[in-house]
């Protein structure tokens, strides 16, 4: 897929279809102000807009395939979610975030934080709000928080051109995230319905197909009841009682385990935990001798 134009809003289209670790990012030209928003489409590409001019970069949440090219914009001010600020302050915090405890995984990721996702601390953004509306000059952002897959997660509703940014409720088949130590199954679900029902006309997401020009209509179920699917696979597989161990190792969630190993191995392991928080709170299942079992 190519680039597209909507009016003031340019939809860039990211490298490698836009899957992790690039995204696919907005560049948006008012009259007053050019903003890029989630700028790790794809260098080349972001190094061309620079020139054209960015005045500000924006983002949808904290994740590093939304950041990953944030250092040729230093110059520039950002306007994020506060509550999503705190990882980019300072690298301990990013990896505290991820849930990331071992000095091996740490160094890890810090390592590729640092040589892959160019990262670097930042001191001071402009917080955006919810429900907040800013004129860029001919063209308006409705600013819309969707926390769940981060808590500060930001959608953007742009409505000259009815276009709705759903930044990472991506729409993908592999479903929703929700793994980091802030995410949570029940926002998710409530940002994913709140985003269903804005009466937009095309749709961008931040990974994978992107451009949906015709509402995505089923999509939006088949991406909520993932959800489910995942509880109702973990629940079968808890009769009888096992371990997280053993949970982990059955790759409910992935499927089959996949490479690189210690990447996929955490993701499986950091969603099942969060499934498993979920079922203990709502008191559908129970933890006895380090064994989870159905109510
Ligand atoms: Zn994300």
């Amino acid at each position: 897929m190519q680039d597209r134009q909507f009016g003031r809003i340019c939809f860039v289209y990211g490298e490698n279809g836009g899957k992790y670790p690039f995204n696919h990012s907005l560049y948006l030209k008012g009259d007053k102000a050019s903003v890029i928003i989630d700028p790790a489409c794809s260098q080349e590409k972001l190094a061309r807009l620079k020139d054209e001019g960015v005045d500000w970069v924006w983002l949808s949440h904290w994740h590093e395939d939304h950041i990953r090219y944030l250092n040729l914009f230093e110059n520039c001010p950002l306007w994020m979610s506060g509550r999503d600020f705190p990882p980019l302050t300072d690298i301990r915090i990013f990896l505290d975030w991820y849930g990331l405890e071992s000095p091996d995984q740490r160094g890890y990721w810090e390592k590729i934080m640092i040589e892959e996702f160019n990262y670097q601390p930042i001191s001071q953004a402009r917080f955006l709000a919810d429900n907040e509306t800013i004129d860029l000059g001919g063209l308006s952002v409705q600013i819309i928080a969707t926390p769940g897959h981060t808590p500060g997660h930001l959608s953007f509703f742009f409505p000259e051109e009815e276009l709705l940014f759903l930044g990472d409720y991506d729409l993908t088949s592999f479903g929703p995230w929700y793994g980091d130590v802030a995410s949570s199954i029940e926002e998710t679900i409530a940002s994913i319905r709140k985003l269903k029902a804005i009466p937009a006309r095309r749709w961008v997401a931040a990974h994978n197909s992107g451009l949906y020009e015709e509402n995505p209509g089923s999509l939006w179920d088949a991406y909520e009841n993932i959800v489910y699917e995942r509880e109702n696979k973990l629940l079968s597989f808890l009769e009888p009682p096992k371990t997280l161990g053993e949970i982990c190792s059955a790759w409910l969630i992935y499927g089959k385990p996949r490479e690189p190993k210690e990447f996929f191995e955490f993701n499986e392991k950091v969603l099942i935990g969060k499934h498993l928080d979920y079922l203990l709170r709502q008191g559908r299942i129970m933890k006895q001798d380090n064994r989870y079992a159905r109510v």
